[in-house]
C-alpha cells in the first residue's frame, strides 16, 4: 500500500532563504552544539524569537529576526548541517525535487572572523550529503548580495560565486532593506560579469518598492529571473517587458501577506489573476518557511483554497518553476543520479 503521507507531485522551489528555513528545534540544537549564548533558556521563548508570531510586523521587525538565525549559522559546522537539513527536509516533507536556496556568505562569517571559503565549502558539503542520501533531488545555491553592504563586500560575494560555479553555486541575487547610498546601476557591470562567467542572476524587486523602481532595476541589471516582482501588475508596459524577456516571477504569498505587501487575500487574488491574464510566468515559493511556519504545499493550498488559482493553473505554475531553474548541464550538482 502506498504511504498516505507521501506527497504526490514533485515540486520545485526557487526563492527561499537558508537563514529562515531551518526548523526552530534544529536551530536550537545547532546553537547549543556551537556553545552560543542565547538570550533565552526556555525553548519556547527561543521559538518566539526566531518565528514571526506577531500580528502587525514592520519591515524593520522582520529584518531583525534574521540576527539570531544568521549568528547561529555562522560557522562551517553549522552551515553544513543547515544546508543538509534544509535540502533533505524539503524532499521528505513536500516532495521538493528541485531547490535553489539563497544565502549571504558575508552574514555567516561573524564580520570577517570566519573564513568565507570555509563557510561556502561547508554549505556545499551539506548539500552533497543531502543529495547522496536523496538522489531524486537536484539542488544548487544562490549567493545573496545585500542592499545594506558596501559595494566592495558585495563584489567579494560575486567573486566567490564565480569561484564555486562548478561546485554547485548557480547564481546571484540582491536582497535586504535599502541601505544608504545603494544604487542598482552600480551593479550593472558585476551582474554582466557574473553572467559571462556562467552564473544566472535574479534580484528582489517589486515587493516593497514600486512598479517604477522595478522598471528601473530591470533596465540596469541583466536578469534571468525575478524574486517577488508582483508590483508589475499595475503596469501593462512592465508586464509586457517581463514577458518579452521571458522572466519568471518567484512569488511568496504568505510572506507578502504577513508583511502587508498584499493588503489581504482579495488583493492577492486580484494581483495573481492579473499576472495570469497578462501571460507573465510565475511560481509559488516560501521565502522564509520556518520563520513564517509555512511550506510549499501550504503556499499552493493557499492558492487553491481561496480560489486564487485553479488546479490546472497551479500545475502550470509548478511546471514554470521547474522550467525557470538556474541548473543546466554545466552546473548540475547532483552527481549521484
Ligand atoms: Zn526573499
Amino acid at each position: 500500500m502506498k504511504n498516505p503521507f507521501r506527497p504526490k507531485k514533485p515540486l520545485a522551489e526557487l526563492h527561499f532563504h537558508l537563514g529562515q528555513s531551518v526548523e526552530p528545534h534544529i536551530l536550537w540544537s545547532i546553537a547549543h552544539e556551537q556553545g552560543i549564548k542565547l538570550p533565552h533558556k526556555d525553548y519556547w521563548e527561543f521559538y518566539d524569537l526566531v518565528t514571526l508570531n506577531k500580528e502587525n510586523v514592520t519591515w524593520e521587525d522582520y529584518h531583525k529576526l534574521f540576527h539570531w538565525t544568521e549568528l547561529i549559522q555562522s560557522s562551517p559546522v553549522s552551515m553544513e548541517r543547515t544546508v543538509y537539513e534544509v535540502v533533505s527536509g524539503a524532499y521528505r516533507v513536500n516532495n521538493i525535487t528541485l531547490l535553489e536556496p539563497g544565502f549571504n556568505p558575508m552574514f555567516r562569517n561573524r564580520a570577517g572572523e570566519r573564513d568565507l571559503d570555509q563557510i561556502i565549502l561547508a554549505a556545499l558539503r551539506g548539500m552533497e550529503r543531502a543529495l547522496i542520501e536523496f538522489p531524486q533531488v537536484r539542488a544548487g545555491l544562490i549567493f545573496m548580495l545585500d542592499r545594506r553592504l558596501p559595494y566592495e563586500q558585495n563584489e567579494i560575494v560575486v567573486r566567490k560565486a564565480i569561484k564555486y560555479r562548478g561546485r554547485g553555486v548557480l547564481g546571484i541575487d540582491i536582497a535586504g532593506p535599502l541601505g544608504e547610498g545603494f544604487k542598482y546601476e552600480d551593479y550593472s557591470r558585476l551582474y554582466k560579469e557574473a553572467q559571462d562567467a556562467g552564473l544566472k542572476t535574479t534580484v528582489h524587486t517589486g515587493e516593497d518598492g514600486t512598479a517604477e523602481e522595478m522598471a528601473h532595476v530591470m533596465s540596469v541589471l541583466s536578469l534571468n529571473r525575478l524574486n517577488h516582482g508582483f508590483k508589475a501588475y499595475s503596469s501593462p508596459k512592465l508586464l509586457e517587458e517581463i514577458r518579452k524577456k521571458d522572466l519568471t516571477l518567484c512569488l511568496c504569498p504568505t510572506s507578502s501577506l504577513r508583511l502587508n505587501f498584499f493588503e489581504n487575500i482579495d488583493h492577492m487574488r486580484e494581483v495573481t489573476q492579473t499576472l495570469w491574464k497578462s501571460g507573465v510566468k510565475f511560481c509559488m515559493n516560501t521565502d522564509n518557511p520556518s520563520m513564517l511556519r509555512t511550506n510549499l504545499a501550504k503556499e499552493i493550498a493557499l492558492m487553491r483554497d481561496n480560489d486564487i488559482l485553479t488546479e490546472e493553473q497551479i500545475d502550470q505554475t509548478i511546471q514554470w518553476a521547474f522550467d525557470a531553474t538556474f541548473m543546466n548541464k554545466t552546473n548540475e550538482s547532483n552527481l549521484y543520479l
